[in-house]
């Protein structure tokens, strides 16, 4: 079957090992060959000592008194202390957005727009500071949350606040209504975009909302409660609930939610959809995924190498479509490997708040340990290990160098689960046909990258690929127009675009 095997590891490594010597000249070494002075971000942003929930369009304390730290992934710093959400918060909260909605609901929808607009230009007058929150909070490197977290978060409520008043439009012939309050539970891997993914269709079309931020990272969630009372939007039509698994459970369990929209792990997934089974509760969930990228022979080397690494090392692959299996044509495959070594060790692993640093901190001290367990599950199954090797790691907070696995089969773990970390699993083929069959061979169904050169081929392996989005010749490209969701265990319904509006409205 042609696997990435032994006999593959690391040309580069080869290279250097039997060629540096005899040549006399010095190993290559990319780490200190390009180091840039360090360029920190040094925008100061105020955090308070302790945040309560946003309820209402006030911040108040949590009812039963508890808070509970969120740290800085790269330093282990405590940054504040955030309100612990029990269900009286929740019910608080789904009781504000219950008595929010008729009058939200009924303002004209131009009206609604216009908030929403509102929302969006504060999000980029403040985006600075939204970048600097996002990255301490979460361990992502700036120059991400600068270029990509918070414009496309301004950018989901631009979209959605031009489809507020042209619904008939979106649904011609049919009458469009809010579905009512809705409750919204997001993770920590793109924690404001994923704020604005849930609440600016929820908004748009008229419903009223309860949103509840990751563990980990609700520091922007808050900021951006801030910025929801600065610019007058009507109380309680969003509130913000902090806190852990339970605090979302009880907004799932609250009869007065009429749809649940969640983006987070399959494990969580499933019983969310099990404890709604039967209450007529509408749900859309978003989950995890092993999408695959595929490089044929035929393809542009150079740009597929640089969609890989987007794929799999942004946001250190804290990222739901992350391309986490590789599968590259075995004719090209020890170029493929050589290409990939070198671009690896010239990733800047360190401070997220560098800008130049292309790897981040990752997210807590609980996925670190996740992620290294499956560095040892890949080892122990017999896959080869490759790290990058570049200059050291900071000595406190959570690192992981970006890496890759060769010698992978597919029954090995790595290639199986969902790691959620900088580790990409290498493996190869002979034929599009077996391409195709073995990307497709898993529970879940996300994402997918084809890289060739031959537009037919494009369209023959894209219409085959089991994924909610194929990316040909790119990878990891996002537009509020274009729907996103997933198939079999990546969960179902889409977020973006007209499909995502669907979710929020009542036909009739
Ligand atoms: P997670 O454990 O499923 O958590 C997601 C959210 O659900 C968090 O706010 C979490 O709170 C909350 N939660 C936990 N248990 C719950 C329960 N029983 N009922 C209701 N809510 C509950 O996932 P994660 O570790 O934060 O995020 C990583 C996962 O998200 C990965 O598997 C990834 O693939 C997936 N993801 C998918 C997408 C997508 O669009 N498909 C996007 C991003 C991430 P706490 O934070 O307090 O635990
Ligand atoms: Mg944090």
């Amino acid at each position: 079957m042609g696997e990435a095997g032994g006999h593959h590891s690391n040309p580069l490594m080869i290279q250097s090992k039997t060629l540096a010597p005899s040549t006399g000249a010095p190993a290559l070494d990319f780490g200190s060959a390009w180091d840039y002075a360090a360029a920190p971000e040094r925008v100061q942003v105020k955090i308070a000592a302790r945040y309560g929930h946003f309820i209402g369009g006030k911040f108040v304390p949590p009812a039963e008194g508890k808070h509970f730290p969120t740290v800085n992934p790269a330093t282990e710093e405590t940054l504040s202390e955030i309100a612990l959400g029990s269900a009286a918060d929740v019910d608080r909260a789904v009781a504000a957005a219950k008595a929010a909605l008729p009058r939200w609901s009924r303002l004209p929808a131009r009206e609604r727009a216009k908030y929403m607009f509102r929302i969006a230009r504060r999000i980029q007058e403040r985006a600075r500071e939204l970048a600097v929150l996002e990255t301490r909070d979460g361990g992502k490197p700036i120059k991400e949350s600068r270029d990509i977290d918070i414009p496309e978060a301004a950018q989901h409520f631009f979209y959605h606040a031009g489809w507020a008043d042209k619904l008939q439009y979106a649904f011609p012939g049919r009458n469009a209504r809010p579905v009512g309050v809705c409750g919204q539970i997001i993770p920590w891997n793109f924690p404001l975009l994923m704020a604005a993914w849930k609440l600016a269709p929820a908004l748009a079309c008229g419903n009223t909302a309860v949103l509840k931020p990751a563990e980990t990272t609700p520091l922007t969630a808050l900021r951006l409660a801030e910025i929801l009372a600065e610019i007058d939007l009507p109380p309680g039509v969003v509130n913000i609930v902090t806190g852990a698994g339970e605090t979302g459970a009880a907004l799932v369990a609250h009869p007065g939610v009429r749809k649940i929209a969640f983006t987070g792990s399959t494990e969580v997934g499933k019983k969310i959809a099990a404890s709604i089974a039967g209450s007529g509760k509408r749900v859309t969930l978003e989950l995890g995924g092993k999408s695959p990228n595929i490089i044929f022979e035929d393809a542009s080397l150079d740009q597929a190498i640089e969609g890989i690494i987007q794929g799999i090392y942004y946001n250190q692959g804290h990222v739901c479509c992350a391309g986490s299996r590789l599968f590259v044509q075995e004719s090209v495959l020890d170029e493929v490997l050589v290409k990939l070594d070198i671009r690896l060790r010239s990733l800047r692993v360190g401070d997220p708040l560098d800008k130049n640093t292309d790897v981040g901190a990752i997210n807590s001290a609980d996925q670190l340990q996740k992620i290294r367990r499956y560095l040892d599950v890949g080892r122990a199954e017999g896959a080869d290990l490759h790290e990058s090797n570049g200059s050291p790691l900071p000595e406190r907070g959570y690192w992981c160098r970006p890496c890759y696995f060769t010698g992978v089969q597919p029954a090995h773990t790595i290639a199986r689960d969902e790691i959620f970390g900088p580790v990409l699993a290498v493996m190869s083929f002979r034929t599009p046909e077996e391409a195709i069959t073995r990307a497709n061979n898993t529970p879940y169904g996300l994402a997918a990258g084809v890289w060739t050169d031959k537009g037919s081929k494009i369209f023959e392996v894209a219409k085959r690929l089991k994924a909610g989005v194929v990316w040909c010749n790119t990878y990891n490209q996002f537009d509020p127009a274009s729907p996103f969701g997933g198939f079999k265990e990546s969960g179902f319904g889409r977020e973006g675009g007209l499909h995502g509006l669907r979710a929020y409205l009542e036909l009739s």
